[in-house]
C-alpha cells in the first residue's frame, strides 16, 4: 500500500469499509472507480476503461462518469441489483493540506432509492428485515424509504411465511445478520430480492428509539432495529420523515399464497410480468400516485373483517351514487401531487423550490376536497373530510416565500418573493437599479455618439461592455472608452462607470443568491417540522382516491355490491371474469353463475379444453377478492362468504411441456392448500395430476378431492380432464358436477362458454387438436383410436360402486387406452402429445 500514491491510498481506505459497493470517488467533475470497480463497472455500464498511474509499478485501472449524469448510471447498476457508494470531497480543496478530504456520503442499494426512474410512481419500493430467532420464528420488518413507511410483525418457524410476505410486497432488499442460513438466503434470491445485506447491529448510538416506541416486544424491537441501523447506517443524513413503526398481523388479512398470487394475475401477469392486464391494471382508476400505491396494498391485503370491508363497500356506493361530485374530487385529486413522497424528500434534504410550489399547489387542492365531501351530507364522508388537514401553515409560508415558477436550481437565485424578506429586497432593488442605469447609459451613449446601433451587453468574461460597430469607431470621443476585445465586425469597450456599477450589481447578485438559498432552506426546516401532517395527510388522500376509483370502475363496469353470508354460501348471478371481460369487450363474454353452499362444496368442472374451466374457476376467486378488498364485483348479483384464504393450482400453458418439476410444484401448492386450508378457504385446482401418468394423475386427483370433501370443506372449485372422476358425485354427498357446454356444429366444435349442471359428456379434445392444425392424418387416426376405445368400453361390464372405490379409484378404460397407444406405430413418439411439440410426419399405420 505504502507504494501508493496518498491519494490512491485514501481510495483504499474508504473502499475498504465498502466491499459489497461500487465506490463513487470524486475526483473535480468526475465521479471514478478503480482497480476491479472499474473493470466491473466498465462491463455492466459500457463505459470505457481506462488506467493511470497510481504508484506501484502497474497502472491502476480507472472508469468514470461525469458528475451530472452519474444519476443514470447509477440506477443501471441499483437495478441490477448492486450498491453505489457515493464519496464526495468534504472539504474547499483550496484549503486542504495534502489529499482533499473525501467521505462517503450515502449508500445507495435497490431498496433504498429516494428518487429518479428506480423509483415508479404507484409502487412501493420496499426494504425488509428478517430476523431468525431461537426458538425458530421469524421476526419480519419492511420500509418504504421514500415515503416513511415501517411496519413489523413476527412471522411462524415456516420460511414460506417470509418469503410470501416478501412476494407481497415486492420488496428488494433484505437486511439479515451475517449468521442468517445460506440456504434460506439462496430461497429470497430465487424469489427475486435484488440485495441481501447484512447488518449485525454494530454498538454504534443510533438516534431512532423514537421509532420503535410502540413496540412492546423485544423481537419485534430486534427485527425493526436492524432495519432502521441498516438504513441510518447507508443513508447518513436525515431521516426525519420516516413514522414509528407499527405492529401488523398477517392473519389479518386474507391469506394469498405467492403462487397463487402469481396464477391469479393480481399485480401483474404471469407471461409479461408487467401490470397489463392484471386485475390492478383493470382497476387503476386513481389519480394520484400515492392512490395507486394504496389501491396495490389493497389488493395485496384484502381484508377479512366484515365491518371493515362493509365499510368501504357503503363509501363506494355513496361515491357511486354521487356522480358530479365524484367527477369534481377526480379533477382535483389529479392537481395533489405525491405528497408522501415529497415530505420523504423535504426530510431528506433534496427538495428544490419547484417542489414545494408543488406541495402548495397540492395543499390548496384539499379545501375543494372537504367542501365536495361535506356537500354530500352523508356521516361516513364527513369524517372524512374532517381528516383532510389542508396544513394552512405551510400553504401560507409557501404562498408567501415562493415565486410561481422557481428554476431547478437552488444556486441561481430567483426563488424567494419579493416582500418576503427586506433585506433581499434591498439587495434586489441595488440590483434592478444598476441594470436601470445601465439601460439609461446605453440611450446616453447613443444620443451622444450618434451611433444608433451602438448596445450595452455582458457576458461572462468582460463583464458589462459597450460595443460599437467597426464602420462607426471614428464617431467615438478619443480616450473616454477603453478597449477590451475585438470581433470581426466591432469593438467592445468599457469606462470607469461602467465598471463601478457593475461591481455593484455582481455583488447584489451573489448576495442575493447567497441569501435566497439561506432563506429556502429555512422554509425547508419549517416545512418539515410538519411531515407528519402531510404523511396523515396523504393517507387520508390515498383512501379517499381508491374508493373514488372503485366507484368509477363499478360504475363503468356494471359492477354490483356483494352481501356477505355467515351461512358459507355463494351465489352468483350473471359473474364475470373481469380482466377477460375488459379485454373480450363486453358483449362477447358470456356470464355464469355460480351456487355453493353447505350440501355444494365442491364442484368437479368438466368440459373440452379451451372451453372456459379456468376462466371460471380464476372468475370466482376474484369476485371474492374484489369483494374483499372493498370493491363491488362482477356479477349482476352476488352473495359471498368472507374467505380466510384462497389457494390456487393453476397450470400455466408451458406446463404442459416441462415434466417432472412442474409436477413437484403442482404437489407443493396442492399441499400448501390441502395443510392450510379451513372450512372457510376457497381452492381452485385446475387439472390437477394432469403432469404425471394418467394412473398416478387421476388416483391423485381422486383422493385429492376425498380429502378436501371429507376433512377439511372449503369450498372447492376442480376442473379434470378425467371424465372418469364424474362417478365421484355418487359417493361424495357435497360435490356436485358442473360442466362447460360445447356443441357440435358440422363436425366443428362450437364453445358456448356456458356452466351447466352435470358433467361434460365428451371431451372433445380431438377437435382442440384440430382447431391447432396438427396434421390431418393424425386427427384422423385419433378418431379411429378414440372409437375404438369406445366400442371397448361398451363391452366392459361397468364396475360398481363398490368396486371401484375399493379396488379401483380411477376409471378401468385407462388401461386399454394406454395399451392401444404403445401397441400403436406411434410409440415412437412421447404418449402425452403437446401442442407445443414439433409436428412430426405421422408414420403410416397399416
Ligand atoms: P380451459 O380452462 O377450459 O382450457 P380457458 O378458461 O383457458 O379454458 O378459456 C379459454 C378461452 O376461452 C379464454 O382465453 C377466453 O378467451 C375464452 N373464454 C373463457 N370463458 C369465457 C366466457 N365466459 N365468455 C367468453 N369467452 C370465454
Amino acid at each position: 500500500m505504502a507504494a501508493y500514491t496518498p491519494m490512491i491510498q485514501q481510495y483504499l481506505q474508504v473502499k475498504a469499509d465498502y466491499q459489497d459497493a461500487f465506490l463513487f470517488f470524486r475526483l473535480g467533475d468526475f465521479y471514478e472507480m478503480f482497480f476491479e470497480d472499474a473493470i466491473k463497472a466498465s462491463q455492466e455500464l459500457e463505459i470505457t476503461l481506462t488506467s493511470r498511474e497510481g504508484g506501484s509499478e502497474d497502472r491502476i485501472p480507472m472508469c468514470g462518469v461525469p458528475y451530472h449524469s452519474a444519476p443514470n448510471y447509477i440506477e443501471q447498476l441499483i437495478s441490477k441489483g448492486y450498491k453505489v457508494a457515493i464519496c464526495e470531497q468534504t472539504e474547499d480543496p483550496k484549503q486542504a493540506k495534502g489529499v482533499v478530504r473525501r467521505e462517503v456520503v450515502q449508500l445507495i442499494t435497490p431498496g433504498t432509492v429516494m428518487e429518479g426512474k428506480g423509483l415508479s410512481d404507484k409502487e412501493n419500493n420496499y426494504i425488509a428485515s428478517v430476523t431468525s430467532f431461537n426458538d425458530q420464528t421469524y421476526g419480519f420488518a419492511y420500509n418504504d424509504i421514500s415515503t416513511g413507511e415501517s411496519r413489523v410483525t413476527l412471522l411462524s418457524n415456516n420460511f414460506e411465511e417470509v418469503l410470501n410476505e416478501l412476494a407481497v410486497l415486492s420488496a428488494k432488499e433484505v437486511v439479515i445478520a451475517s449468521s442468517f442460513d445460506g440456504e434460506l438466503q439462496k430461497k429470497m434470491r430465487e424469489r427475486d430480492i435484488l440485495a441481501i445485506s447484512i447488518e449485525d447491529n454494530s454498538s454504534i448510538e443510533m438516534n431512532f428509539s423514537h421509532l420503535l416506541e410502540d413496540l412492546n416486544q423485544d423481537k419485534l424491537k430486534q427485527t425493526a432495529a436492524r432495519l432502521f441501523h441498516y438504513l441510518y447506517r447507508s443513508q447518513k443524513r436525515s431521516l426525519d420523515h420516516l413514522q414509528p413503526v407499527t405492529t401488523y398481523q398477517i392473519h389479518e388479512y386474507m391469506k394469498i399464497d405467492y403462487y397463487s398470487k402469481r396464477n391469479l394475475e393480481l399485480t401483474e401477469t404471469i407471461r409479461s410480468k408487467g401490470k397489463k392486464g392484471s386485475l390492478l391494471w383493470l382497476l387503476d382508476e386513481t389519480m394520484t400516485s400515492m392512490g395507486g400505491r394504496m389501491l396495490k396494498h389493497w389488493i395485496d391485503r384484502p381484508l377479512i373483517k366484515q365491518e371493515e370491508i362493509e365499510h368501504r363497500h357503503n363509501l363506494v356506493e355513496v361515491l357511486l351514487n354521487h356522480y358530479f361530485e365524484r367527477q369534481e374530487l377526480r379533477e382535483k385529486l389529479k392537481e395533489v401531487y405525491d405528497l408522501e413522497r415529497l415530505a420523504g424528500r423535504v426530510a431528506f434534504g433534496n427538495v428544490n423550490a419547484r417542489d414545494l410550489v408543488q406541495l402548495k399547489r397540492s395543499l390548496m387542492q384539499i379545501p375543494f376536497l372537504k367542501q365536495t365531501l361535506l356537500g354530500m351530507q352523508i356521516e361516513d364522508v364527513n369524517k372524512i373530510a374532517d381528516l383532510l388537514d389542508p396544513c394552512e401553515v405551510v400553504t401560507d409560508l409557501l404562498e408567501q416565500a415562493i415565486v410561481e415558477n422557481p428554476p431547478l436550481s437552488l444556486k441561481e437565485g430567483n426563488m424567494i418573493r419579493d416582500g418576503y424578506n427586506l433585506q433581499l429586497d434591498q439587495y434586489r432593488d441595488a440590483s434592478r437599479n444598476g441594470k436601470t442605469w445601465i439601460a439609461q447609459l446605453e440611450r446616453e451613449e447613443r444620443e451622444k455618439t450618434g451611433i444608433k446601433s451602438l448596445k450595452v451587453g455582458y457576458n461572462r468574461v468582460f463583464g458589462y461592455y459597450i460595443e460599437v460597430t467597426r464602420a462607426n469607431l471614428h464617431l467615438l470621443e478619443e480616450g473616454r472608452y477603453e478597449r477590451k476585445q475585438t470581433l470581426t465586425n466591432a469593438e467592445r469597450f468599457i469606462t470607469p462607470d461602467l465598471k463601478e456599477k457593475e461591481a455593484l450589481i455582481l455583488q447584489a447578485e451573489e448576495k442575493c443568491g447567497e441569501l435566497e438559498y439561506e432563506l429556502f432552506t429555512e422554509i425547508r426546516e419549517t416545512v418539515k417540522e410538519h411531515i407528519p401532517r402531510l404523511q396523515a395527510l396523504a393517507k387520508t388522500v390515498s383512501e379517499l382516491d381508491v374508493l373514488q376509483c372503485f366507484a368509477q370502475v363499478s360504475e363503468e363496469r356494471r359492477y354490483v355490491k356483494p352481501q356477505f353470508s355467515t351461512e358459507r354460501r355463494v351465489v352468483i348471478k350473471d359473474g364475470r371474469h373481469p380482466v377477460v371481460e375488459k379485454v373480450l369487450n363486453s358483449q362477447e363474454y358470456v356470464p355464469n353463475d355460480c351456487f355453493m353452499d353447505n350440501d355444494r362444496e365442491v364442484l368437479l368442472i368438466t368440459g373440452p379444453n379451451m372451453s372456459g374451466k379456468s376462466t371460471y374457476m380464476r372468475q370466482i376467486a376474484l369476485t371474492a377478492i374484489l369483494a374483499q378488498i372493498g370493491c363491488y364485483v362482477s356479477a349482476a348479483e352476488a352473495v359471498l362468504p368472507i374467505f380466510d384464504q384462497v389457494f390456487t393450482r393453476i397450470g400455466a400453458a408451458d406446463d404442459l411441456i416441462s415434466g417432472q418439476s412442474t409436477f413437484m410444484v403442482e404437489m407443493l401448492e396442492a399441499k400448501n392448500a390441502i395443510t392450510n386450508a379451513t372450512q372457510n378457504s376457497l381452492i381452485l385446482f385446475d387439472e390437477i395430476g394432469r403432469g404425471t401418468s394418467t394412473y398416478d394423475g387421476m388416483a391423485l386427483a381422486q383422493a385429492i378431492i376425498e380429502y378436501i370433501h371429507s376433512r377439511i370443506g372449503a369450498k372447492t372449485l376442480f376442473s379434470t380432464h378425467y371424465h372418469e372422476l364424474t362417478v365421484l358425485d355418487e359417493e361424495l354427498s357435497k360435490l356436485k358436477n358442473i360442466h362447460v357446454s360445447a356443441i357440435e356444429h358440422n363436425g366443428n366444435v362450437v364453445f358456448l362458454h356456458k356452466i351447466k349442471e352435470g358433467p361434460a359428456d365428451k371431451s372433445y379434445g380431438i377437435h382442440v387438436a384440430q382447431l391447432a392444425e396438427l396434421p390431418q392424418e393424425l386427427i384422423r387416426r385419433a378418431n379411429e383410436i378414440l372409437t375404438a376405445l369406445e366400442q371397448k368400453d361398451a363391452q366392459t361390464e361397468p364396475m360398481t360402486k363398490e368396486q371401484k372405490l375399493q379396488e379401483k379409484p380411477v376409471g378401468k378404460t385407462i388401461p386399454a387406452k394406454e395399451k392401444i397407444i404403445l401397441e400403436e406405430p406411434f410409440s415412437e413418439q412421447p404418449a402425452q402429445l403437446s401442442f407445443f411439440d414439433e409436428p412430426k410426419e405421422p408414420k403410416r399405420h397399416e
